[in-house]
Protein backbone atom coordinates (compact mmCIF):
# COMPACT_ATOMS: atom_id res chain seq x y z
CA UNK A 1 0.00 0.00 0.00
CA UNK A 2 1.51 3.35 -0.85
CA UNK A 3 1.92 5.61 2.29
CA UNK A 4 1.72 9.28 1.72
CA UNK A 5 4.04 10.89 3.77
CA UNK A 6 5.66 14.52 4.14
CA UNK A 7 8.08 14.30 1.45
CA UNK A 8 5.69 13.42 -1.11
CA UNK A 9 3.30 16.65 -0.03
CA UNK A 10 4.44 18.42 -3.05
CA UNK A 11 3.24 15.74 -5.31
CA UNK A 12 -0.23 16.06 -3.53
CA UNK A 13 -1.93 19.29 -5.67
CA UNK A 14 0.54 21.70 -3.54
CA UNK A 15 2.59 23.06 -6.84
CA UNK A 16 -0.18 23.08 -9.16
CA UNK A 17 -2.95 19.79 -9.08
CA UNK A 18 -0.35 16.66 -9.27
CA UNK A 19 -2.77 15.14 -7.00
CA UNK A 20 -6.36 15.95 -8.18
CA UNK A 21 -8.44 13.64 -8.68
CA UNK A 22 -10.06 13.33 -12.65
CA UNK A 23 -12.00 11.48 -14.82
CA UNK A 24 -10.96 12.98 -18.44
CA UNK A 25 -13.72 11.89 -20.93
CA UNK A 26 -16.92 10.44 -21.06
CA UNK A 27 -17.82 6.92 -19.58
CA UNK A 28 -14.17 6.86 -18.08
CA UNK A 29 -14.39 5.07 -14.60
CA UNK A 30 -12.51 4.89 -11.43
CA UNK A 31 -12.76 2.70 -8.24
CA UNK A 32 -12.28 4.96 -5.01
CA UNK A 33 -12.78 4.72 -1.59
CA UNK A 34 -14.13 7.82 -0.12
CA UNK A 35 -12.21 8.91 3.19
CA UNK A 36 -14.79 9.77 5.63
CA UNK A 37 -16.68 8.32 7.96
CA UNK A 38 -19.82 10.53 8.29
CA UNK A 39 -21.20 13.86 6.37
CA UNK A 40 -19.75 15.28 9.71
CA UNK A 41 -16.31 15.01 8.56
CA UNK A 42 -16.77 16.55 5.75
CA UNK A 43 -16.03 20.44 5.05
CA UNK A 44 -16.37 23.10 2.49
CA UNK A 45 -14.04 26.21 2.27
CA UNK A 46 -15.03 29.37 0.91
CA UNK A 47 -11.97 30.33 -1.52
CA UNK A 48 -10.81 32.34 -3.66
CA UNK A 49 -9.17 31.81 -6.95
CA UNK A 50 -5.98 33.68 -7.99
CA UNK A 51 -3.57 33.29 -10.68
CA UNK A 52 0.09 33.03 -10.02
CA UNK A 53 2.79 32.67 -12.71
CA UNK A 54 0.19 31.43 -15.25
CA UNK A 55 -1.21 28.82 -13.35
CA UNK A 56 -4.31 29.07 -11.03
CA UNK A 57 -4.74 28.10 -7.53
CA UNK A 58 -7.16 28.83 -4.87
CA UNK A 59 -6.59 30.72 -1.58
CA UNK A 60 -8.40 30.65 1.81
CA UNK A 61 -11.20 33.29 2.26
CA UNK A 62 -10.18 35.16 5.33
CA UNK A 63 -13.71 36.13 6.10
CA UNK A 64 -17.21 34.16 7.48
CA UNK A 65 -19.68 34.86 5.54
CA UNK A 66 -21.38 37.17 8.28
CA UNK A 67 -18.15 38.94 8.70
CA UNK A 68 -18.00 42.36 7.00
CA UNK A 69 -15.97 42.53 3.37
CA UNK A 70 -12.84 44.04 4.68
CA UNK A 71 -11.63 41.65 6.94
CA UNK A 72 -10.59 39.99 3.37
CA UNK A 73 -8.22 41.98 1.25
CA UNK A 74 -9.63 39.94 -2.13
CA UNK A 75 -13.07 40.08 -0.87
CA UNK A 76 -12.40 44.00 -0.47
CA UNK A 77 -10.95 43.71 -3.91
CA UNK A 78 -14.27 42.34 -5.06
CA UNK A 79 -12.81 38.61 -6.30
CA UNK A 80 -15.66 36.56 -5.93
CA UNK A 81 -15.58 34.00 -2.74
CA UNK A 82 -15.86 30.39 -4.46
CA UNK A 83 -17.61 27.79 -2.21
CA UNK A 84 -15.70 24.40 -2.66
CA UNK A 85 -15.60 21.23 -1.55
CA UNK A 86 -12.00 19.13 -2.08
CA UNK A 87 -13.39 15.75 -1.61
CA UNK A 88 -10.32 13.17 -0.49
CA UNK A 89 -10.13 9.58 -2.16
CA UNK A 90 -8.37 6.90 -2.20
CA UNK A 91 -7.77 5.63 -5.58
CA UNK A 92 -7.42 2.09 -5.33
CA UNK A 93 -6.10 1.24 -8.26
CA UNK A 94 -3.22 3.89 -8.04
CA UNK A 95 -3.13 3.16 -4.26
CA UNK A 96 -2.95 7.14 -4.36
CA UNK A 97 -5.14 9.62 -1.79
CA UNK A 98 -6.36 12.86 -4.46
CA UNK A 99 -8.43 15.47 -3.91
CA UNK A 100 -11.67 15.41 -5.99
CA UNK A 101 -12.59 19.42 -6.82
CA UNK A 102 -16.24 19.94 -6.71
CA UNK A 103 -18.92 22.43 -6.46
CA UNK A 104 -20.71 22.71 -3.11
CA UNK A 105 -23.77 21.01 -3.99
CA UNK A 106 -21.34 17.72 -3.93
CA UNK A 107 -22.58 17.85 -0.29
CA UNK A 108 -26.09 16.86 -0.79
CA UNK A 109 -24.28 13.67 -2.91
CA UNK A 110 -22.72 12.84 -0.23
CA UNK A 111 -24.79 13.34 2.72
CA UNK A 112 -27.29 10.83 0.71
CA UNK A 113 -23.96 8.34 -0.05
CA UNK A 114 -23.47 8.64 4.09
CA UNK A 115 -27.12 8.20 4.62
CA UNK A 116 -26.57 4.98 3.27
CA UNK A 117 -23.28 3.66 3.59
CA UNK A 118 -21.64 4.26 7.20
CA UNK A 119 -18.80 4.24 7.60
CA UNK A 120 -18.51 5.83 4.02
CA UNK A 121 -15.14 4.66 3.85
CA UNK A 122 -15.62 1.05 4.10
CA UNK A 123 -17.59 0.77 0.91
CA UNK A 124 -15.70 1.05 -2.26
CA UNK A 125 -17.26 2.86 -5.19
CA UNK A 126 -17.32 2.98 -8.90
CA UNK A 127 -17.43 6.71 -10.80
CA UNK A 128 -18.24 6.91 -14.10
CA UNK A 129 -18.04 10.21 -15.65
CA UNK A 130 -20.94 11.03 -18.32
CA UNK A 131 -20.08 13.48 -20.84
CA UNK A 132 -17.33 14.61 -22.79
CA UNK A 133 -14.63 16.70 -22.68
CA UNK A 134 -15.19 19.93 -21.99
CA UNK A 135 -19.30 19.72 -21.20
CA UNK A 136 -20.09 21.97 -18.77
CA UNK A 137 -23.13 19.59 -18.17
CA UNK A 138 -20.58 16.60 -17.22
CA UNK A 139 -22.14 14.15 -14.04
CA UNK A 140 -20.75 11.65 -12.40
CA UNK A 141 -22.90 8.25 -11.15
CA UNK A 142 -21.71 6.57 -8.10
CA UNK A 143 -22.02 2.80 -7.99
CA UNK A 144 -21.51 1.25 -4.46
CA UNK A 145 -19.21 -2.21 -4.63
CA UNK A 146 -18.91 -4.66 -1.92
CA UNK A 147 -18.66 -3.12 1.73
CA UNK A 148 -15.56 -4.65 3.50
CA UNK A 149 -14.22 -3.79 6.76
CA UNK A 150 -11.06 -1.68 5.51
CA UNK A 151 -11.09 1.99 7.44
CA UNK A 152 -9.14 4.97 7.58
CA UNK A 153 -6.89 3.44 9.55
CA UNK A 154 -5.89 1.20 6.89
CA UNK A 155 -5.34 3.97 4.64
CA UNK A 156 -2.99 6.77 3.73
CA UNK A 157 -2.80 9.65 6.10
CA UNK A 158 -4.68 12.58 4.59
CA UNK A 159 -3.48 15.71 4.58
CA UNK A 160 -4.73 18.99 5.86
CA UNK A 161 -6.09 20.97 2.11
CA UNK A 162 -5.41 24.10 3.95
CA UNK A 163 -1.97 24.88 3.32
CA UNK A 164 -1.53 22.99 0.49
CA UNK A 165 -4.51 22.86 -2.03
CA UNK A 166 -5.81 25.75 -0.34
CA UNK A 167 -2.68 28.31 0.22
CA UNK A 168 -3.32 29.68 3.81
CA UNK A 169 -2.21 33.75 4.04
CA UNK A 170 -2.45 36.14 6.31
CA UNK A 171 -4.28 39.41 5.84
CA UNK A 172 -1.14 41.35 5.25
CA UNK A 173 0.69 38.45 2.91
CA UNK A 174 -3.05 38.93 0.45
CA UNK A 175 -2.61 42.94 0.68
CA UNK A 176 1.17 42.31 -0.88
CA UNK A 177 -0.41 40.13 -3.45
CA UNK A 178 -2.63 42.43 -4.56
CA UNK A 179 -0.33 45.21 -5.03
CA UNK A 180 2.31 42.70 -6.10
CA UNK A 181 0.80 39.77 -7.95
CA UNK A 182 3.24 37.51 -6.25
CA UNK A 183 3.27 36.19 -2.84
CA UNK A 184 6.49 37.28 -1.42
CA UNK A 185 7.69 34.18 0.33
CA UNK A 186 7.51 32.45 -3.26
CA UNK A 187 10.23 34.69 -3.86
CA UNK A 188 11.93 34.98 -0.74
CA UNK A 189 13.38 32.32 1.84
CA UNK A 190 14.80 34.22 4.14
CA UNK A 191 13.12 34.62 8.00
CA UNK A 192 10.66 37.26 8.20
CA UNK A 193 12.24 40.14 11.04
CA UNK A 194 10.65 39.55 14.32
CA UNK A 195 6.81 40.59 14.13
CA UNK A 196 4.36 41.42 16.44
CA UNK A 197 1.91 38.94 16.62
CA UNK A 198 -0.73 41.70 17.74
CA UNK A 199 -0.10 44.05 13.98
CA UNK A 200 -0.30 40.81 12.56
CA UNK A 201 -4.08 39.97 13.48
CA UNK A 202 -6.08 40.75 10.52
CA UNK A 203 -6.89 44.26 10.62
CA UNK A 204 -5.73 45.26 13.93
CA UNK A 205 -3.43 47.97 13.24
CA UNK A 206 -4.93 49.79 10.13
CA UNK A 207 -8.64 50.51 11.49
CA UNK A 208 -9.35 53.72 10.11
CA UNK A 209 -11.07 56.81 11.82
CA UNK A 210 -14.61 56.23 11.41
CA UNK A 211 -15.02 59.15 9.04
CA UNK A 212 -13.37 58.07 6.48
CA UNK A 213 -14.57 55.89 3.72
CA UNK A 214 -13.26 52.44 3.42
CA UNK A 215 -13.82 52.68 -0.03
CA UNK A 216 -10.25 53.92 -0.59
CA UNK A 217 -8.83 50.60 0.83
CA UNK A 218 -10.41 48.38 -2.16
CA UNK A 219 -8.25 47.66 -4.92
CA UNK A 220 -8.08 45.54 -7.93
CA UNK A 221 -6.68 42.12 -7.67
CA UNK A 222 -3.06 42.43 -9.65
CA UNK A 223 -3.49 38.67 -11.19
CA UNK A 224 -7.40 37.55 -9.68
CA UNK A 225 -9.47 38.05 -12.85
CA UNK A 226 -12.24 40.47 -11.62
CA UNK A 227 -15.69 39.60 -12.16
CA UNK A 228 -17.13 41.73 -14.93
CA UNK A 229 -20.07 42.96 -13.89
CA UNK A 230 -20.13 45.35 -10.73
CA UNK A 231 -18.29 47.79 -11.71
CA UNK A 232 -20.27 50.38 -9.90
CA UNK A 233 -18.44 51.13 -6.68
CA UNK A 234 -21.56 50.85 -4.64
CA UNK A 235 -20.98 49.58 -1.05
CA UNK A 236 -23.45 46.60 -1.75
CA UNK A 237 -21.67 43.63 -0.69
CA UNK A 238 -21.21 42.15 -4.25
CA UNK A 239 -19.99 39.10 -4.84
CA UNK A 240 -21.12 37.23 -1.54
CA UNK A 241 -23.61 35.55 -2.21
CA UNK A 242 -23.46 34.95 -5.70
CA UNK A 243 -22.58 31.04 -6.71
CA UNK A 244 -22.66 30.21 -10.14
CA UNK A 245 -25.07 27.07 -10.51
CA UNK A 246 -23.63 25.56 -13.70
CA UNK A 247 -20.39 25.06 -12.07
CA UNK A 248 -21.65 23.18 -9.42
CA UNK A 249 -22.92 19.89 -11.79
CA UNK A 250 -21.73 16.63 -10.19
ZN1 LIG B 1 -12.37 36.68 0.90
Amino acid sequence: MARFNANEVENYGGQGGGGFFSLKNDKDVATVRFMYDSINDIEGYAVHEVEIDGKKRYVNCLREYNQPLDDCPLCAAKSRVIAKLFVVLYDVESEEVKVWDRGKTFFSKLSSLCARYNPLVSTPFEIERNGKKGDTKTTYETYALDTDDITLDDLPEVQDVLGTIILDKSYEELEFFLDNGYFEEDVEQQAPPERNPRNDKRGSSRKEPANEAPAGRRRTPAAAPAPAEDKAPTSRPAGRRRTTGTSDKF
